[in-house]
């Protein structure tokens, strides 16, 4: 029997305010001497009050309006109350009964199609601060005593909640990252995972025979994308391996173990009466008016489905493509000012995608380290679209320009481009003598044993190497088989 995967994501987003949600310390936590980046307030001295950021508002309000929900003109803070050593004020400042957004939607692309999974709500929350247990391999358990920094507690995050309506592991993964691109997108949250600012609960069952929502547990733990992937795979066999022997699931919160590739039981589901929820009578409603409302929707980006479309219009590329070029608004933008300074745009487009992308690996950087101007890129590329410089050369003057700081001009000296064509008897004497230094490879092709022609390749890979840039690949693989032709006479 195929009973079908149910998931139901809940996703939180640090947001990028400078200060926390009710005090005015700094949101920077990582990195900093525990206990050093707090205050009476997210200490939950007695008799202190919380005072709202408004900062924390608009940008939860930027998310929603993302998400296409409603943005609510009355919303509400409650108390969430539960003990642990983390959480100062033993209970929690969050949204609970009247969320600041609800009913939207983020549209996600799995194996070709357009799925659409529903958001239920999006609330505002404060974090908690962290718990260290130092163990000498660094593991979770086994600690002899346990430290607890308060630096994150009290800064802002927006928790974006799904209906179950994700059906695969890679759909929640595909999730995952749309949702954290349109953050990105929107400048609400950096989405890191591995840091933290990106957290996800993930909800899983299985559907019973007749259909219906099967008992689901919620995984927590995962610190990416792959294990987030993975710890749903290995909660699907096991729900599966379960309800096969005829025993039935327990709701549950389970850990997902990264290095045992495991989840294991942490505690029994709680329920809203186990956190006795009550509104929290320090801090009024939070009210946006319509106006306000106008003002977040007048304020929003170019957002990521918006901009494919258009670069697919305007600069006429491929899905794919455009997928690539608008990750990251970042690389978007760099892509656009090469073809607004005049790169032929299907070219500028490879060339940003693979090569590009390929130095920013090999460096570590991002875009925004990227030593090469957008102009200097349309140079480049124009060039190698009008056969000045083979592309090979190009790859060399582009690996250049990105590590030191040169112009174009010099660039092409360095490498010897500056020179001007060669071609006619001068390409035709450097051919000759490549194959007069390979006569083993020039028997194998004249024996007609290079049927995938990856000989020839070889060849003229020999050729436009030392020929610095120079030659015409079309004119160097002619060449080639012309004298091929005649020495086989
Ligand atoms: P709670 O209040 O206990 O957190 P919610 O009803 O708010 O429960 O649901 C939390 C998350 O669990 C949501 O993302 C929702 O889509 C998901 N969810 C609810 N029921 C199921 C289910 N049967 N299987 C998988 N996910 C579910
Ligand atoms: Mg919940
Ligand atoms: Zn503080």
């Amino acid at each position: 029997m195929t009973r079908q995967i149910v998931i139901g994501l809940e996703v939180h987003l640090q947001l990028l305010t400078k200060t926390k949600l009710f005090c005015s310390c700094s949101t920077d936590y990582i990195g900093h001497t525990p206990n050093t980046n707090v205050c009476p307030v997210c200490l939950a001295v007695p008799g202190t009050l919380p005072l709202l950021n408004d900062g924390a508002v608009a940008l939860a309000s930027r998310m929603g309006l993302g998400l296409r929900c409603t943005i609510q003109n009355y919303s509400t803070f409650g108390r969430k109350n539960y003990f642990y050593a983390d959480l100062a004020k033993a209970y929690q400042i969050t949204q609970y009964e009247l969320p600041v957004a609800t009913k939207g939607y983020l549209d996600i692309e799995c194996d070709e199609r357009t799925k659409r999974v529903r958001i239920h709500h999006l609330h505002l929350e404060e974090d908690a601060g962290k718990l260290v247990h130092p163990t000498a391999d660094g593991r979770l358990t086994g600690a002899a005593y346990s430290l607890v920094d308060y630096n994150r507690g009290g800064v802002p995050l927006t928790e974006v909640v799904s209906e179950p309506d994700i059906s695969t592991p890679e759909e929640a993964k595909e999730y995952v990252v749309r949702l954290r691109q349109l953050a990105r997108y929107l400048d609400v949250s950096d989405g890191e995972m591995e840091s933290g600012s990106l957290r996800v609960d993930a909800n899983i069952s299985l559907s019973n025979a007749d259909g219906s929502l099967g008992t689901r547990v919620e995984i927590k733990n995962m610190n990416s994308l792959k294990a987030l992937e993975r710890a749903l795979e290995y909660e699907i066999s096991r729900q599966n391996k379960v309800l096969d022997s005829g025993g039935r699931i327990v709701q549950e919160t389970r850990l997902w173990d990264d290095a045992e590739g495991v989840t294991r039981s942490m505690r029994n589901k709680e329920t809203a009466s186990d956190y006795r929820y009550y509104p929290e009578m320090d801090l009024a409603p939070i009210v946006i008016g319509d106006e306000e409302i106008e003002g977040y929707k007048a304020g929003m980006p170019e957002l990521p489905w918006e901009k494919r479309e258009r670069f697919a219009k305007s600069f006429g590329l491929s899905g794919e493509e455009v997928s690539i070029l608008t990750e990251q608004k970042e690389l978007a933008a760099y892509y656009e000012a090469v073809a607004a300074a005049g790169a032929p745009t299907a070219r500028a487009a490879n060339w940003v995608r693979m090569e590009v992308l390929r130095v920013l690996n090999e460096l570590g950087q991002d875009i925004s380290d990227f030593l090469v101007k957008p102009e200097a890129l349309a140079e480049l590329v124009t060039k190698i679209e009008n056969r000045e410089l083979s592309s090979t050369i190009g790859k060399e003057i582009l690996d250049l320009l990105a590590r030191e700081e040169m112009t174009l001009d010099q660039a092409l000296e360095r490498t010897g481009a500056r020179a001007g064509r060669m071609s006619g008897d001068a390409l035709g004497e450097l051919i000759r003598r490549i194959m007069s230094e390979q006569p083993d490879v020039v028997e194998t092709i004249k024996s007609g044993q290079d049927k995938k022609g990856a000989k020839l390749k070889f060849l003229q890979g020999l050729v436009m190497k030392e020929a610095r840039g120079q030659a015409d690949p079309k004119e160097t693989a002619g060449l080639l088989s012309k004298f091929f032709a005649e020495s086989t006479k």
